[in-house]
């Protein structure tokens, strides 16, 4: 099967009218992420490095960006290690993909590029003034996106209540 980009170069509307960018890998709808107008498997778009126009993943970001303050305190208070509050914790993430990705250096956009496993729409290059290149996030399932807020949360608790055990 040949993908849509040859298909896409004349100008295809989506189901509300606005002209279609790219189709959804999952379901094939035709979207336009800039208009807002896209089928509920949008996540956001990752671009030059960095996932935009996500709610959900503000929500993650907050969080991760709460356990890296936190680690980097704990490890320096009680001299562990990343790795070591990883083990403490049963989050269902892989423990080796965790141990990979210390929130006190890793930024939030490159952890749940890692942590999820998102389809990509086509790569798009823009030059200019705006220039970059980058790609929609689309995902079957919403719940992943959950389901890692809260083991990264249910991290943060246990390193929190080490932390305040000292
Ligand atoms: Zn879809």
């Amino acid at each position: 099967m040949n993908d849509s980009d040859s298909e896409l170069s004349s100008p295809l509307l989506t189901p509300d009218g606005n002209e279609a960018v790219e189709r959804c890998p999952i379901c094939k709808r035709l979207n336009s992420p800039g208009a807002c107008d896209t089928c509920d498997h949008f996540f956001g778009s990752y671009w030059d490095g960095e996932i935009i126009w996500s709610n959900q993943f503000e929500e993650f970001s907050h969080e991760w960006e709460a356990l890296g303050a936190l680690v980097e305190e704990v490890t320096q208070s009680l001299g562990k290690s990343w790795t070591e509050f990883v083990k403490l914790t049963k989050t269902g993430i892989s423990t080796a993909k965790l141990n990979a990705l210390d929130p006190s250096d890793c930024s939030a956009s490159s952890a749940l590029m890692e942590l999820v496993d998102f389809d990509s729409g086509p790569v798009i290059v823009t030059d200019g003034m705006l220039s970059g290149e980058g790609s929609s996030l689309y995902l079957k399932n919403a719940n992943v996106i959950e389901e890692t807020i809260s083991a990264i949360r249910s991290i943060r608790k246990k390193v929190e209540a080490l932390g305040s055990a000292t």
